[in-house]
């Protein structure tokens, strides 16, 4: 399985959102789009309208955030029992802005994964390095620390997924080589395998890749060992996603 997951953050209205989400379904209609799993994350706000369009398609509602805990005094906070009620299949957890703007930790991360896995809904968990820590060399120590505290020998792991993005790519429109990205899943692979107490598990858990992804290079980060995008400002405009969709139409079964 291949997977394209777009990231809209906070880019679009509601009504904006409602008309990517008919384009891109329309697009799924008149097109094959073999082995490709699609996921549309709007904004909370956005959930309802979008997951009516979505309904039925075999595209799948995403989310970019969940609280860690069901119910709470949490004010301005999205239970993950509310996402399960909305439909929601999948749910970015710790984005790189979601660390670095709000102050999520690697603890918080661990237990957002675990209340989103307990719903069924497949987590998707950020990892990756900034730029400085990657100029002193801690690319790979940066991942595999994110990467081990995200679970622990109890975790769910048949739905988690990981995207690793690193921070310095993103937005930026240049992203990272390709085998540096199959360096950094192999290392997320092998902590995810200790951290389980599961080395197999660990080698079957999904690594996206995400930053500067767009329809020229979607193709290099969508082949094994690497299973697929998630992506930002591509994923954000109808030319975008068409692009991204068309480039992945013809990219051979593995
Ligand atoms: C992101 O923020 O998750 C992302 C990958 O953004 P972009 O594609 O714009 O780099």
């Amino acid at each position: 399985m291949r997977y394209l997951v777009a990231n809209w953050k906070m880019k679009l209205t509601i009504a904006e959102s409602m008309a990517l989400a008919r384009a891109v379904r329309e697009f799924v209609e008149r097109h094959d789009t073999p082995d490709l799993h699609i996921a549309l994350c709007p904004s909370h706000a956005a959930l309802s309208e979008v997951g009516k369009i979505l309904a039925t398609s075999g595209i799948a509602l995403g989310a970019q955030d969940a609280a860690h805990v069901d119910r709470a005094s949490l004010t301005g906070a999205t239970s993950p029992l509310h996402l399960a009620e909305l439909g929601v299949k999948e749910v970015i957890i710790g984005h790189s802005e979601r660390r670095a703007i709000f102050g999520e930790t690697d603890e918080l991360v661990h237990h957002k994964a675990k209340a989103v896995l307990a719903h069924g809904l497949t987590a998707i968990i950020c990892v990756g390095e900034r730029k400085e820590e990657r100029d002193r060399g801690e690319a790979e120590t940066v991942v595999r620390r994110q990467a081990r505290a995200a679970v622990d020998a109890g975790t769910p792991w048949e739905k988690l997924c990981i995207a690793y993005e690193p921070v310095w790519a993103i937005g930026t429109g240049t992203p990272v080589r390709r085998e540096d990205a199959v360096a950094q899943a192999d290392a997320i692979r092998d902590e995810l395998g200790k951290a389980l107490g599961n080395k197999d598990a660990g080698a079957r858990i999904p690594v996206l890749y995400g930053g500067s992804v767009d329809g020229d290079n979607v193709r290099l980060f969508t082949q094994a060992p690497l299973n697929g995008t998630l992506v930002g400002t591509a994923s954000q405009s109808k030319e975008g996603m068409y692009a991204l969709l068309l480039a992945l139409r013809t990219l051979p079964q593995e």
